[in-house]
């Protein structure tokens, strides 16, 4: 009998070593991972940078608490603005996990709201996900997710995803609006242009935030810095986590400064953000994308994944950018998943018919091409009228 909670449905697999895009269980069976610990081991498993930066790290300090200076949180943050969002989000606030940098998102927008004279609710989204925090999850327009929670915390106007009417109608009586550009546990749903910017205009012409959640489309996982990037709109403040430390638990904010400076010293803080071995891996793994090309990877092998995915039998959609995709399936995602499992190819299901994909950012064409032959396989048996395997034609 496991003494853990039973609040996971796990797998029953315990893998034991990791190297680049493949993971081997205890009995030596190798696993091509296309999910990366969901959207975290960006820069895949055991890379030799982030395992000599963090081990160095850990053989001189792991941890001396905020009440000092940390020059590896310095460091890191000086990274980070460099590299997404330089002369715009100028501050970075770091922290736990991707609920815990939303949280402080919301703490700011209570602020915010209080300074201007404003409503303290936040316009947040139909079938979105921000983390399991009693606020976050309150945040988050996902039922499923509240059963037995109540009373949820007050403050959130629920509009819906990539309906701009709905979105403005809620924003008047807000003084935020959090949002994610692309709806990740919701099924990898991207935000239209169109929406995402008419949300900037709004909160600029109405002196209201654009909070964007980036939590999982963040770090090159599009193949741009931030997924805000794509879209062209220049947000307040967007919150990190999943790929920002590639595997070690980070997360951050990054705002402008006139909103960094509402939360002034003793108004928020947690005692392990920022301490020295999570900054170190931060600055590893900044530096490895830029180094590596890891943007570029992204783009050019999203695009060709998503080629592959468009011409399997079964498949009535391929959605998502860079190496945020989902494949919208005729059939069951269940089954798919444990198929592709058995076989040696792990993906999760974020809809029933919905399988997302999201391997590291080092992922190479034959990672690729073996990974497409393991589900061509499982969808061939799943869907057999659409395959190679049509009646013989007796002619
Ligand atoms: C995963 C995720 C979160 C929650 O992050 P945790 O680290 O699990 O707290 C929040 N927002 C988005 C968009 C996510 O994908």
């Amino acid at each position: 009998m496991s003494n853990l909670f039973a609040n996971y449905n796990r797998i029953s697999v315990a893998f034991e070593s990791g190297l680049g895009c493949w993971l081997t269980d205890k009995s030596g069976k190798r696993y091509l991972d296309f999910l990366a610990g969901i959207a975290v081991t960006s820069l895949g498993h055991s890379h030799p940078r982030l395992v000599s930066a963090l081990t160095e790290q850990a053989s001189r300090l792991l941890h001396v608490s905020n009440l000092y200076e940390i020059s590896q949180q310095e460091a890191a943050a000086t990274s980070l603005v460099a590299n997404c969002a330089p002369g715009l989000l100028d501050k970075v606030f770091f922290c736990n996990s991707g609920a815990e940098a939303n949280e402080c998102m919301l703490k700011m927008a209570r602020r915010y709201a209080h300074e201007n004279e404003l409503p303290p609710v936040v316009t947040v989204f139909h079938n979105g996900f921000h983390g399991r925090t009693l606020a976050t999850v309150s945040a988050t327009g996902t039922p499923k997710y509240h059963e037995g929670f109540s009373p949820l915390m007050p403050g959130f106007l629920f509009a819906d995803f990539n309906d701009l009417e709905s979105a403005l109608a809620c924003l008047e009586s807000s003084c935020a609006v959090l949002v994610e550009p692309i709806q990740g546990e919701g099924g990898v749903l991207p935000a239209t242009v169109e929406f995402l910017q008419g949300l900037e205009r709004a909160c600029q012409e109405q002196n209201k935030l654009l909070l964007l959640d980036e939590v999982q489309t963040g770090i090159g996982r599009t193949g741009e810095w931030l997924a805000a990037h794509h879209y062209g709109v220049r947000p307040h403040a967007v919150s990190l986590a999943k790929g920002l430390g590639g595997g070690v638990p980070v997360g951050a904010v990054m705002a402008r400064t006139e909103l960094a400076e509402l939360l002034g010293p003793g108004s928020h803080g947690t005692t392990f953000g920022g301490n020295p071995l999570a900054c170190a891996a931060v600055l590893a793994v900044l530096e490895t994308i830029s180094e590596e090309a890891l943007l570029e990877n992204a783009r050019a092998m999203g695009q060709y994944l998503r080629e592959k995915l468009s011409g399997l039998p079964g498949v009535s959609e391929v959605r998502g950018v860079g190496l945020m995709l989902a494949v919208v399936l005729e059939g069951e995602a269940g089954e798919v998943v444990s198929e592709c499992f058995e076989r040696g190819l792990l993906i999760n299901a974020v809809r029933p018919q919905v399988l997302r994909l999201v391997p590291p950012l080092v992922v190479s064409r034959d990672d690729i091409d073996q990974a497409i032959d393991i589900l061509e396989g499982v969808l061939c048996r799943n869907s057999p009228k659409k395959n190679g395997a049509k009646p013989l034609s007796l002619t």
